[in-house]
């Protein structure tokens, strides 16, 4: 099997292009560099540099590549930026998508797996979220996504585009071997930047509000280990049906808040980490936690993570042999 991964170079796409690499599949990884690091990209894979803005170079890769499918990972994925910027989030996360959809479908290329979020969701209503939760997305980065689901399922009805959907709640964790993890810059996440604390490069945590409707005030997520992300792209690519759009909440199915987050976080590491009370961030829903039930069913898919402390020893590893990420 032959696979074209864009953004295979980042966080998630890495993991799953090492977890494809795994199982014997030709993977092809296609990737800006924008966000991505060079370093993360298996050496089993081969990399085009390239950005799908590039309608030339996508339809060239595609034409004569003999691929099966394509995982679409490359996206951008500030929530704040997208409301600051909402056209170069349309144009990133729809546009070149529904260009890459379109060469896809000229070359016969008929199987996608598709990187989405709980963001799609916006305030859900009650937790834990089911699949059949409406979706009501409150920022431009979510109606992105939701745009995509669209097209996906009319895809899958027009030319028989086999299409799933996974929309992932927070992903964390590094791989078990300490070689790849989470790199960003900025880093705007709350394991990766408690980590920095606790590794004496930050004085502190904010706690982006104390004032929640949840148990101890502060923001409830489910944070979900890359490693089973990877693993239920692998089942999604394994399961594909012709003509089908299928979507799945990919998430461990545990509520963390970020009080308790911070308190297994000083259990890992063994550190003070000060964390100090700071104002909402707009936009923060205030408890998303999954209920990750049809993936496991109709997936056969089985999170391995579900405690956080042990994700956060994953990122903790990483965080200690990488202090500077790729570039250490
Ligand atoms: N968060 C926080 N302090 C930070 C960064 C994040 O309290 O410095 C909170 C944030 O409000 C959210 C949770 O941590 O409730 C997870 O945020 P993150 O940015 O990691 O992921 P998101 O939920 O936005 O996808």
């Amino acid at each position: 099997m032959r696979v074209l991964v864009t953004g295979g170079a980042g966080y998630v796409g890495s993991h799953c292009v090492r977890a494809l690499c795994d199982d014997g599949v030709d993977v092809v990884v296609f990737d800006s560099l924008a966000a991505g690091h060079r370093e993360a990209v298996d050496t089993r894979a081969t990399l085009i540099v390239g950005d799908l803005a590039d309608a030339g170079l996508v339809d060239s890769t595609l034409a004569g590549g003999g691929y099966d499918a394509v995982m679409h990972f490359a996206a951008l994925a500030d929530v704040g930026e997208s409301v600051r910027e909402p056209l170069k989030y349309y144009k990133n996360n729809v546009g070149a998508t529904l260009t890459l959809l379109g060469q896809m479908r000229d070359h016969g290329v008929k199987s996608f797996v598709f990187s989405s979020t709980c963001a799609v969701y916006g305030i859900p209503s009650s937790v834990p979220i089911a699949e059949g939760t409406p979706r009501k997305p409150i920022s431009p980065y979510g109606r992105s996504k939701l745009a995509i689901e669209w097209a996906l399922e009319d895809c899958a009805k027009a030319w028989g585009l086999a299409a799933t959907s996974l929309r992932y709640f927070n992903a964390a964790g590094a791989a078990l071997d300490g070689s790849i993890g989470e790199d960003h810059d900025p880093e705007t996440h709350l394991i990766p930047l408690v980590l920095q604390v606790a590794a004496g490069k930050r004085e502190e945590i904010k706690i982006f509000g104390v004032d929640y409707p949840t148990p101890d005030g502060s923001c409830v997520r489910d944070y979900v280990h890359v490693a089973d992300l990877a693993n239920v792209h692998r089942k999604a690519l394994e399961t594909q049906v012709e003509g089908a759009f299928r979507f799945y909440n990919v998430g461990s199915g545990v509520g963390v808040s970020v009080k308790d987050l911070i308190e297994k976080a000083r259990a890992v590491t063994g550190k003070d980490i000060p964390a100090a009370p700071a104002p909402r961030r707009a936009g923060d829903p205030p408890e998303l936690y999954a209920d990750p039930t049809k993936a496991m069913a109709e997936l056969g898919w089985q999170p391995e993570f579900s405690d956080i402390k042990k994700t956060l020893e994953t990122a903790w590893q990483w965080h200690q042999s990488h202090p500077s990420g790729f570039s250490s």
